[in-house]
């Protein structure tokens, strides 16, 4: 892997912080940047110690949103169903208006973070850092 400068996503400065998990949509979201404008907004995506609480919220925002967007989709696409009495045609919409809305909600799309915990536990894999968890993973 290349050697980057870790930059916050959060304020643009760079500092080290908390590395960006690369999923299949940064991976995704980034190669369109590359293809774009944004081309030179390069550097290790982290979020700083400054920006976490913000970071934080803007994630469980981002959840909230994706969560509500597929109930939103699933709804549509079983009204649909019923609606033309499962008519094999209306099945194919139904998944068509579940992946839009996924689709909608990946342009408020916020990366996860590495926790602290995955993060130490590659260094000293001894130490027992339970503390920082993400939350909603009960201990
Ligand atoms: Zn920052």
């Amino acid at each position: 892997m290349e050697k980057l400068k870790p930059r916050c996503i959060i304020c643009g400065e760079e500092k080290e912080g908390l590395n960006i998990k690369i999923d299949n949509i940064v991976t995704t979201i980034r190669w369109i940047n590359s293809h774009t404008i944004r081309a030179k907004s390069r550097g290790r995506p982290v979020v700083c110690r400054e920006c976490f609480p913000k970071y934080y919220k803007a994630r469980k925002s981002y959840e909230k949103k994706l969560v509500s967007y597929l109930i939103i989709g699933i709804l549509f696409a079983i009204f649909i169903i019923v609606a033309s009495r499962a008519r094999p045609s209306s099945f194919l919409f139904g998944f068509a208006i579940i992946v839009f809305m996924f689709l909608l909600s990946i342009i408020s799309y916020v990366p996860s973070v590495e926790t602290k915990a995955a993060g130490a536990a590659r260094q000293a894999k001894t130490s027992q850092t339970n503390g920082y968890k993400r939350g909603r993973h009960k201990t």
